[in-house]
């Protein structure tokens, strides 16, 4: 079975809304994204031939800020995908409490077969052709999915270019000492592993009793994979992306993957060494067996619908939590199952809310031009992870919700007083 990643946005938001019992006019408005932009962009290749990339922009909400989020290059970038993601956003925002509404980009692309100058122009491609869209008060982008800081650079520059002046905060995920945050890069990984922290404190459960599986190597599987090992968890399976061989593969140690060891045997986009794992004494697996992994602690880091009816069976009965650090990794009709087996969900869009609000320190830095110490960038994104956390773990326990049910009752609940107060519905 395939998913629509955008009609399970909507499925989890029409869920809530009956919860909440929120009025027709205000569901019609949050069930849909309010803006949408389409581009073709025209890149010359090194052989000399032009390629057209599609490009996607999509704004779903902005009535509490500026629609924020990422710009994610991927082969099977769709509308949808765009749609769903951009949904999300609004809701991440919002239970982060960061002044922001929610947007996303896409362009269907593989930057990995790409010459760092076709990737140059392709960026400089997606700001001409969607300038309308963007503005440091209108919709900012940040990296995500195979995008990186220096993506984020071109862009920026090619908006500066166009619009003659300097705009920090109209796009986010710069390279440090180009505008961008410290702290930044290791964000989301770092946010979804203080909230699973508070999750196990408020639980008693103590990291050196939990192993962990990894879905996803990127910047924000690697992060995790780094801070949970540092709290004392063991990591024993890392699933990750192979571009020379185009599947993927899961990286096994039974007594606990060393994560800097893995580091330095992978590129930058997550694909790890095959040859030099196996001679670090690594068991190389097929790709989807990390959900298998007899573990307490599941962590998906990369793509949508991986947990799904048909791969939830093969779960370990000693699960007990599932961290979503990926966007969209449940699909809707397994929440059911995973709630009836009592495994608690942090759910994505409180999970993975680290990259958004440094997102939004850098845009602060910036406009004062004044840059805070990593410690200090860390230290706030802590605050603000385990405070959006303790709302939607107070709301769960005292309503007996599923923790993603909490969370879109808050989330839904800002978004909805901030259209009304305007006005919209
Ligand atoms: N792409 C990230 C996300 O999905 C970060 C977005 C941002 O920093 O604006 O949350």
């Amino acid at each position: 079975m395939s998913y629509n990643p955008f009609e399970s946005a909507q499925a989890q938001f029409d869920k809530v809304a009956e919860m909440m019992n929120l009025e027709p006019d205000a569901r019609a408005l949050l069930r849909e994204p309010m803006k949408e932009y389409h581009f073709s962009i025209p890149v010359k290749m090194d052989d000399g031939s032009t390629k057209v990339f599609k490009g996607y922009r999509v704004n779903h909400n902005y009535a509490r800020g500026p629609a924020k989020g990422g710009i994610r290059f991927h082969p099977h970038e769709t509308a949808d995908t765009v749609r769903a993601l951009s949904t999300w956003m609004t809701w991440k925002c919002a239970v982060a409490d960061l002044p922001l509404g929610g947007g996303k980009g896409g362009v269907v692309c593989d930057p990995r077969t790409m010459s760092l100058g076709e990737q140059e122009r392709m960026c400089r491609g997606y700001i001409r052709q969607g300038f309308a869209a963007f503005g440091a008060l209108v919709d900012v982008p940040a990296p995500d999915v195979m995008s990186n800081p220096q993506h984020m650079l071109w862009m920026l520059d090619e908006y500066e270019t166009l619009a003659r002046a300097h705009y920090p905060g109209a796009i986010t995920g710069k390279p440090v000492g180009a505008g961008g945050s410290l702290g930044r890069t290791e964000a989301t990984g770092y946010g979804g592993i203080y909230v699973l922290k508070d999750l196990m404190d408020a639980e008693g459960i103590k990291f050196e009793d939990t192993r962990a599986s990894i879905q996803g190597f990127g910047n924000v599987g690697e992060y995790a994979a780094r801070l949970y090992t540092e709290y004392g968890g063991k990591v024993i399976t890392i699933s990750t992306y192979d571009l020379g061989d185009k599947t993927s593969y899961t990286f096994r140690k039974k007594d606990g993957c060393n994560i800097e060891e893995l580091v330095s045997i992978k590129d930058k986009f997550g694909t790890i060494d095959k040859a030099k794992a196996k001679d670090l004494g690594y068991e190389i697996l097929p790709g989807d067996v990390w959900i298998a992994e007899d573990v307490e602690i599941l962590i998906p880091a990369a793509l949508e619908s991986q947990i799904t009816p048909a791969t939830f069976p093969q779960i370990s009965k000693n699960v007990k939590i599932i961290c979503e650090l990926a966007n969209g990794p449940t699909t809707p009709d397994c929440d059911p199952l995973i709630q009836e087996k009592g495994i608690m969900v942090l759910p994505d869009f409180l999970a993975n809310a680290g990259g958004v609000t440094v997102s939004y320190f850098e845009q602060v830095q910036g406009n004062m031009n004044y840059f805070w110490s990593r410690e200090e960038a860390i230290e706030k994104l802590h605050y603000s992870m385990s405070k959006a956390f303790k709302g939607v773990y107070e709301l769960s326990k005292e309503k007996n919700l599923y923790m993603r049910d909490a969370a879109y009752i808050i989330a839904i609940d800002k978004v909805y007083k901030a259209v009304k107060q305007r006005g919209w519905c």
